[in-house]
């Protein structure tokens, strides 16, 4: 992982679960971590608690992500690593969908990927070398009751990796996509109990993963031992799909 250090790394929604520990674990390999959130307080918190820099950006915010990615080159000179990982459910039955609850999980899901990507890869393609690496879901190839909204966006990743590392390969840039199962984080929080048990039942490994079992894919695919790895999907649910 020595290829890692001083590598600038943008992690989008890290102030908890997934993104902190993807944060944590590029921070302990020496690389320059960035984390955003959408509160500015609770990101500056986190980031100083975890030893690394803290931005305000929305990602469904295209001009304040324009301006924040722009300060980040215009600070480090570089942006090696972007990992799309903010996301956010508002789960509920497809016919008490509210068209809010279908545009908020569409703009933060996608176009947030699609928004901090594009100002993100000018710069990467002008070094002739990034990673990007999105994080999808299980539930983007298995579908599931009451996410429609959510899983249409974790979908839409696979064909947003795919193509873009068709288009990026030439110059230097891989693209790849996570698919964790379920993890523990504030976002299963709002499982009801009975929910998760039967869940928990449902995947080989019996066990909910950890943050910290995503942000190791994360290390790896950003590391040199990926270097022929790039338009693919790493599934990391416990044998569950
Ligand atoms: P959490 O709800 O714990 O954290 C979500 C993060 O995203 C927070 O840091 C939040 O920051 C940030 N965020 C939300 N909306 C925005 C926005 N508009 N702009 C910037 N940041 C935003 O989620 P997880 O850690 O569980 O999930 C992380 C990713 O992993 C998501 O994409 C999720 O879909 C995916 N995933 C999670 C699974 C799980 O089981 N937990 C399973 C499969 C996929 P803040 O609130 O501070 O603004």
């Amino acid at each position: 992982m020595e290829e890692l250090k001083g590598k600038v790394v943008l992690v989008t929604g890290g102030t908890r679960g997934i993104g902190r520990a993807i944060a944590e674990r590029f921070k302990e390999v020496g690389a320059t971590v960035y984390i955003t959130g959408t509160n500015e307080e609770r990101t500056k918190n986190v980031a100083e608690e975890i030893g690394v820099n803290g931005v305000k950006m929305n990602v469904t915010d295209r001009e304040e992500v324009k301006k924040v990615v722009a300060e980040i080159l215009e600070k480090e000179g570089q942006l090696d690593v972007l990992i799309n990982n903010a996301g956010i459910t508002k789960d509920t039955l497809f016919l008490r969908m509210k068209d809010e609850d279908w545009d908020s999980v569409i703009d933060t899901n996608l176009n947030g990927v699609y928004n901090v990507t594009r100002a993100v890869v000018p710069a990467m393609i002008k070094k002739k070398a990034g990673n990007i690496i999105n994080i999808s879901s299980v539930v983007g190839f298995t579908g599931n009751i009451g996410q429609v909204n959510y899983s249409a966006t974790k979908s839409a990743l696979v064909g947003f990796t795919k193509s873009l590392a068709k288009e990026l390969g030439s110059r230097g840039i891989r693209v790849n996509c996570i698919a964790p199962g379920y993890i523990t984080t504030d976002m299963t929080e709002k499982i009801p109990e009975k929910i998760k048990q039967e869940l928990i039942k449902s995947i080989p490994l019996k066990r909910e993963g950890n943050p910290r079992e995503i942000a190791d894919v994360c290390l790896f695919l950003a590391s040199d031992m990926a270097s022929y790895i790039t338009g693919t999907v790493i599934h990391v649910n416990g044998g569950l799909f």
